[in-house]
């Protein structure tokens, strides 16, 4: 079965970096082109135009984080790319969410997540999980690292130093998806949501972690789907205007796709990036599978592999009627259990191979 790279970072933030883009060069290199392609060509957008996105965004993280900076550095250094393509790649969230705004594009994401609080669970542990939809031709790979005695295990785009869907030694873990407003624009220069995932994952408590996700306006809209071992399950959708927190009904799974659940709450008008708009239909089916029967781990593996929909259900797959560019599949699929703090996962389709585990107390 396909398996990620798992690379182990430590030292300073350049050195990190330098590990990243050593050990990645190869899946950098396409990352790199994937993004420059899609933004040129999907996007519409020049030269310039990327340029100026790039810019803006590298100051945005110098100021923010000099650490993440310099672990960019880093990554450019040792993979062989320059530093622009790199933050290219750090800040792809903003600049690619924010032209498909404006050009109101289609693309067939995204992304369906759950949080299991220990209600829910048959071992009373707390769970969270997601596929995540995303292009096929992206490559990823599993980082570890400690901070502050903080260890991380987690998800990353190769190039990205910020990873995003994972577990820490605190219980905390993550997993997001896309949203689309109409106050969505990288112009407003907002805490990168790369940087904002890689601190929540960083997080020492279920506080902690809902601040991060809440405070700091973004530039476009996330949600973050946050679980914690010991308090649970909390859903924070973010926009431009304000956030939002969720919370499971009555003990039961909370299910997240791509859509706002009350966008009327936030005085916002929302975008959809899919045609047909599949996200509700997803966060139905989702529930309805989740919240239908007794939980175990095979059931959550069989409900990731849903396929009721056709190709954009639960478990995604390309539209072959539909332009190459505007295909999507499910990237990865991911189960976390934040009290053994172990993450199973697919690297493509989860109908298509076995879950692999990794332990976040196993890896170096
Ligand atoms: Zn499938």
């Amino acid at each position: 079965m396909p398996q990620l790279p798992l690379v182990s970072l430590s030292g300073t933030p350049r050195e990190r970096g330098r590990q990243h883009g050593a050990a990645l060069s190869d899946r950098i290199a396409d990352n790199v082109a994937l993004y420059s392609r899609r933004l040129r060509h999907d996007a519409g957008l020049s030269e310039a135009d990327i340029a100026e996105r790039v810019s803006l965004y590298l100051d945005v993280f110098t100021t923010a984080s000099p650490d993440y900076r310099a672990t960019m550095e880093g990554i450019a250094e040792a993979s062989g790319q320059s530093l622009a393509d790199i933050a290219m790649l750090n800040a792809r969230f903003e600049i690619l969410y924010s032209a498909w705004s404006q050009l109101s594009a289609t693309v067939d994401g995204e992304c369906t997540g759950f949080g299991a609080p220990a209600s829910a669970t048959p071992d009373g542990h707390v769970w969270i999980g997601q596929n995540w939809d995303w292009f096929p031709d992206v490559r990823g790979a599993l980082l570890t690292w400690t901070d502050d005695d903080v260890k991380v295990l987690a998800y990353t785009e190769a190039g990205i130093a910020g990873a995003k869907i994972g577990v820490n030694s605190a219980g905390i873990g993550l997993c997001v998806n896309g949203l689309g407003c109409e106050d969505d624009d990288w112009k407003r220069g907002g805490l990168p949501f790369h940087l904002r995932t890689s601190r929540i994952l960083n997080s020492r408590s279920l506080t902690e972690a809902i601040a991060i996700a809440s405070l700091d306006a973004p530039s476009c809209s996330a949600n973050f789907l946050i679980g914690s071992a010991t308090k649970g399950i909390a859903d924070v959708e973010s926009s431009p205007v304000g956030a939002r927190r969720l919370t499971p009904d009555n003990g039961q799974v909370l299910v997240h796709a791509n859509h706002f659940t009350d966008p009327e709450a936030l005085g916002i008008v929302q975008h959809f990036r899919s045609t047909p708009v599949t996200t509700f239909h997803r966060a139905e089916r989702l529930d309805a599978l989740l919240n239908g029967a007794k939980l175990s781990t095979e059931h959550v593996e069989t409900s990731l592999r849903d396929h009721e929909g056709g190709e954009l259900a639960v478990c995604r797959h390309p539209v072959e009627t539909k332009p190459e560019h505007l295909r999507t599949h499910t990237a990865l699929s991911v189960l976390i259990d934040l009290e053994e703090r172990t993450l199973r996962y697919t690297d493509g389709p989860p109908c298509e191979s076995e879950f692999t585990t990794v332990a976040l107390s196993e890896v170096a």
